[in-house]
């Protein structure tokens, strides 16, 4: 920013859409710059803005100015502004937020309130003629200042405000504004080093001496290292500092999220298809904006064709954005990328402490990490001179975020890459239907691998029809005869076993054996999962627990049945069918931990597990060769959910999950059991055929209207109240109705379905309505609902009734 502009934009972490003018005072000047934060006097507290840019020649009256600069660098660099503008506007949600959403958490500061009690105060205490109230107030701050909204928690009553002032006016407690610290800090190391001139050596003590010692062959050397040789040298700096023997000093340095070191390896000899890929790809580093999907098929090698590309851009002296849908496979795509480049990778994603991604974040802006995997999040690292964004497994629903500001990275990865003017890179062996779409409408270039790299070949896969086994008991009913079988010839010759099932728990339907009714949470409309391990019927929508002795809520019986799957059952009964196989198994249960996923994935690389069970979380994009058997417990899951992409979720995780089998030098097969072998998403997965399954799918869309063929807004409502939360669902409804009405032939495009009901009508205590919004093109959608917001510029929400909006959404439930 030029040093004589005086006004600067600022945007705030509020639910407001507008920025700010500030003005900076001359002693500050110098330090602002787009990408710091700056604390700013807001109503009449001070809270944490995102300074984005000058403001030239204006004519407001009145503006204030900005208390302080908070950061002597800036956290991001300017060229991201637009892209936030473009979030914000394109999401509907406030840009100040979207900075926020963006930046490694925990830095900003803002405003607080702090009682303490006086000496005044103190002494009417100790009178002890004081009413209730006043006597609970006052003896809770006397151990010491207390902040407001804890005394507000830990008094059971309502505070009155009046009272509170009446206090301070009496002069028996005080209030004071205070400014709450950042929670993440970057951390710094104490370093030891000899000084320059030291004092002629007189008698020192052998550790003192070791001391020196180490410091005149080393140089310098953190107090952590020279611990772990002296004990005691933490007790001994200080006094070798005073007696002028070496000097101390802070630096910063980066909390390491790696763990163990990785064995360097240099790039492998492509095949002809990885070879025209990446040839293709590099033809057009110079030329702007494009964007590839890479379609191959599982096991082909397409993160040798991303670390390849990368490879040719670092040489230029660009950087590259890898995209990964989660932590599990972050891990290993980073490990090959450092395994090829060494410490320019840097790692984004939620399973970082808040230090750890404040560090990679400082590397990434320092130009130290040119590499950068992460997950969804990781689309807002500060780049600056991008060459590439790849987006691994594109078609993963774990690029949308929900809730909060409800974006999908795969979308942003194209939006960044045509703001930055580079290339972006989708991959998928089973690509999502709107990208497909776009390769057959010319939007993005297709590039093809169609072989599994060393002419290994795709599993085949056998289908099992489960209406066969409705009837049998125990076992057979999960595990039918031909998969049990081949368990067994797999693990007779040591290879091994993943067994899929998309539900976890241990039973997923628990039933009233008298009466019939099921286990229900008590805040949600759903059953309760039995987890036997804790002990509880767990909901898995709220968290909601109960114990698992409880009785049926109708008829008091202590006798429920326990009906559906769950993994924690299955991983149970197979064990007893084969009780010397090594079982572990992966879902959110057992990867809570820190750790827990690469020690699972760990046990599969060093074959010290046999089996593994578990959801979704196995089905994607891992690599290890001795799985030559994949069991699919039950393919129809989610076949049923009401959403139009019932269908090409089923076909993906199906196709994807089989794709695990047979990617090293042994074939690999699969048993798919189904209660739909006939269904075609079923029957393009078991053929593992993407492009028939595309071209029955896409015909659908496009009969009922469906992306790709428009484009979905999804209005969210819910509310406590029911009553409350249906009406204010009927005016919103209503209020469509009547502004697609006012100006038809604009709005001709749009099509309003609902208010309904949704399929989950309530979860966590809120019952759940749904508008959806259909529109031609995303344009006449956002102009719409633009206008439904200006004219209600406070926003949808009312009275406890909130209204979020779903721009391209994924969850449609
Ligand atoms: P995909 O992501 O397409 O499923 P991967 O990239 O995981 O496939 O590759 C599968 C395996 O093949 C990996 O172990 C990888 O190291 C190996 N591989 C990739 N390309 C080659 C090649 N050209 N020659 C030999 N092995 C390869
Ligand atoms: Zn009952
Ligand atoms: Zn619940």
């Amino acid at each position: 920013m030029k040093p004589d502009t005086r006004y600067i934009e600022v945007a705030v972490a509020l639910p407001v859409f507008q920025t700010f003018t500030y003005s900076a005072p001359e002693s500050l000047a110098a330090f602002v710059a787009i990408g710091k934060r700056v604390l700013i006097p807001f109503g009449r507290r001070r809270i944490t803005g995102y300074v984005l840019g000058p403001i030239q020649g204006l004519g407001h009256k009145e503006i204030k100015t900005v208390l302080d600069v908070l950061d002597d660098q800036p956290l991001f660099p300017s060229a991201m502004v637009p892209f936030f503008r473009w979030i914000s506007d394109y999401y509907k949600y406030p840009l100040g937020e979207v900075v926020k959403n963006a930046l490694p958490g925990g830095l900003n500061i803002r405003d607080y309130v702090q009682v303490s009690l006086t000496t005044d105060g103190q002494a009417a205490l100790d009178s002890g003629q004081l009413n209730p109230i006043t006597k609970q107030i006052l003896s809770q701050v006397q151990p010491g200042p207390c902040r407001m909204n804890e005394l507000y928690k830990k008094i059971d009553q309502n505070i009155p405000a009046a009272l509170l002032y009446s206090l301070e006016q009496q002069g028996l407690i005080l209030r004071k504004q205070k400014l709450s610290k950042a929670r993440t800090k970057a951390r710094l190391e104490r370093y030891v080093r000899l000084a320059d001139t030291r004092p002629a050596a007189v008698k020192l003590t052998r550790s003192r001496k070791k001391i020196i010692d180490l410091l005149t062959a080393s140089g310098e050397i953190s107090v952590g290292q020279l611990k772990e040789i002296v004990p005691t040298a933490a007790a001994l700096i200080k006094p070798l500092e005073k007696a002028g023997y070496l000097t101390i000093h802070y630096k910063r340095v980066y909390r390491d999220p790696f763990g163990e070191s990785i064995e360097p390896d240099s790039a492998r000899a492509l095949n002809r298809e990885q070879a025209k890929a990446v040839a293709t790809i590099c033809s057009y580093f110079t030329k702007g904006y494009k964007t590839f999907l890479l379609k191959g098929v599982t096991g082909s090698g397409k993160t040798e064709v991303y670390l390849q590309v990368a490879d040719e851009l670092l040489k230029s002296g660009r950087c590259v954005l890898v995209l990964v849908p989660e932590i599990a496979l972050i891990t290993q795509m980073e490990r090959r990328f450092r395994a090829r480049f060494g410490d320019c990778v840097g790692v984004l994603h939620s399973g970082l402490s808040a230090g750890e991604r404040y560090d990679q974040w400082t590397r990434i802006l320092g130009g130290e990490a040119r590499v950068v995997i992460g997950a969804r999040s990781a689309i807002f690292a500060p780049l600056e001179n991008i060459g590439i964004i790849i987006v691994d497994e594109e078609h993963d629903s774990s690029y949308k975020q929900e809730g909060k500001l409800r974006y999908n990275a795969r979308d942003l990865a194209v939006v960044r890459a045509k703001q930055k003017d580079c290339l972006a890179l989708l991959g998928s062996a089973t690509p999502s239907i709107q990208s497909y779409y776009n390769t057959v409408t010319e939007k993005f270039s297709e590039l093809i691998l169609t072989k599994r790299v060393e002419q290994r070949s795709l599993p085949e896969i056998r289908i099992v029809d489960l209406r066969e086994t409705r009837d049998t008991r125990g076992i057979g009913r999960y595990i039918s005869s031909p998969l049990r079988q081949a368990m067994q010839e797999t693990l007779e010759r040591g290879e091994q076993v993943l067994l899929f099932l998309n539900r976890r728990g241990y039973a997923s339907f628990p039933v009233c054996s008298v009466c019939g009714q099921p286990m229900r949470c008590k805040h949600c409309d759903i059953s309760l999962t039995l987890h036997q391990s804790s002990n509880a019927y767990r909901c898995h929508y709220c968290g909601f627990s109960r114990s698992a002795v409880s009785k049926c809520d109708v008829c008091g019986s202590d006798k429920i049945k326990l009906l559906g799957l769950g993994t924690e059952k299955l991983e149970g009964m197979v064990a007893k069918l084969f009780p010397r196989a090594r079982l572990s198994r992966m879902d959110r249960d057992t990867t809570t931990r820190k750790g827990s996923v690469l020690k699972l994935l760990k046990g599969l690389r060093d074959n010290t597990t046999d089996i593994l069970v578990g959801t979704q979380m196995v089905a994607k994009g891992h690599d290890f060769p001795n799985i030559t058997l994949v069991g699919i417990i039950c393919a129809d899951l989610s076949l049923s959910f009401p959403d139009f992409r019932a269908g090409e979720r089923t076909f993906q995780l199906l196709a994807q999950v089989a794709g695990r089998a047979g990617r090293g030098k042994r074939p690999g097969r699969v048993i798919l059991q189904t209660y739909n072998p006939d269904h075609f998403s079923i029957d393009a997965a078991r053929q593992q055929d993407f492009t028939a399954f595309y071209n029955q799918e896409i015909g659908f869309r496009n009969a009922l209207n469906y992306p790709p063929f428009s484009r979905v807004i999804q209005l969210k409502i819910s509310g406590k109240d029911p009553r409350e939360t249906k009406k204010h669902t009927h005016t919103l409804g209503d209020l469509c109705q009547s502004l697609k009405a006012s100006e038809s032939a604009r709005y001709q495009g749009i099509e309003i379905m609902g208010p309904i009901e949704a399929s989950l009508t309530r979860i966590a205590r809120r019952y759940r309505w749904q508008i959806l919004l259909k529109g031609s093109s995303a344009r006449m959608l956002h102009r719409f609902i633009n206008q439904l917001m200006s004219d209600h510029p406070a926003g949808l929400s009312r009275h406890q009734v909130q209204v979020a909006i779903d721009v391209d959404p994924f969850f449609m439930m």
